[in-house]
């Protein structure tokens, strides 16, 4: 690992005190959750990528309002029939941008209602953060979702153990692609971006992914990023590369 490497590890560390909020269950520092409370996080990180986070946080508990509430809400979405959930896209607001993955969630209502009593609680409760992650994959929330919902779930003391992953979304393929490779790397394989993490904070690589994902919104842009008020503006390999040009809008 080269040394600034290490320093972009040290200076995003150090930018570790925001977190993420991942609406109730961030606040509850490790009590209880709540039926209702598990099941909107769930289904709001369900949402939560390819589109705006705010976005599908917001989409996300209009469809739980819409659907009666997060008490049953598996249970309300596993009363269609799927051709009746796929009808009800458009009059649910569009929940994803995609339509797939708006329907996704039809299949992975049907397993948490046949394998966890239509409780997100019983997808992780009792369960280490790699037992958690097996069983979220295995309900079909996909391996960087649920990468992502484990990391809350530690986060928020629903969940105790160590170590999990970055998950490699736009923004933190951006900041990360930038800063050590130099370049627009957004389509890099999300493998390799968590192997790198991996390698620069092997404790815990998920500290690692509030900064990321934080700088990709606020600084990192995909054009014209502000590299004037980066922090990691000294170390980063783009910045350096670009800085003696006044050209910083990515071709
Ligand atoms: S210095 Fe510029 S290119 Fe590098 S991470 Fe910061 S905003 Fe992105």
């Amino acid at each position: 690992m080269t040394n600034d490497m290490q320093q972009i590890a040290t200076l995003l560390l150090q930018k570790r005190d925001g977190k993420g909020d991942f609406g109730e269950i961030s606040h509850l520092n490790g009590r209880e959750c709540s039926k209702a409370v598990a099941n909107q996080f769930l289904i709001c990180c369900l949402l939560d990528f390819q589109q705006d986070a705010d976005v599908a946080w917001e989409k996300g508990a209009a469809l739980v309002k819409a659907l009666g509430g997060a008490e049953g809400i598996w249970y309300a979405i596993n009363a269609h029939s799927k051709g009746e959930w796929e009808s009800r896209y458009e009059e649910f607001g569009k929940p994803h941008r995609f339509h797939w993955a708006y329907t996704r969630i039809w299949g992975i209502a049907n397993a948490i209602c046949a394998r966890y009593d239509g409780d997100a609680r019983n997808i992780w409760h009792g369960r280490s953060p790699y037992d958690a992650l097996v069983h979220l994959r295995a309900v079909g929330a996909g391996d960087q979702i649920s990468g992502m919902i484990v990391g809350a779930l530690r986060e928020s003391g629903q969940i105790q153990g160590a170590t999990g992953d970055v998950k490699a979304d736009v923004h933190v393929r951006r900041v990360f692609g930038r800063a050590i490779f130099g370049d627009e790397v957004e389509d890099v394989d999300a493998a390799k971006i968590i192997e790198l993490t991996r390698q620069l904070h092997s404790a815990d690589p998920w500290q690692l992914d509030w900064p990321l994902w934080n700088l990709g919104r606020s600084n990192c842009h995909q054009t014209n990023p502000d590299c004037k008020q980066c922090y990691l503006r000294i170390h980063c390999a783009y910045h350096r590369k670009h800085s003696d040009t006044s050209v910083m809008t990515p071709s």
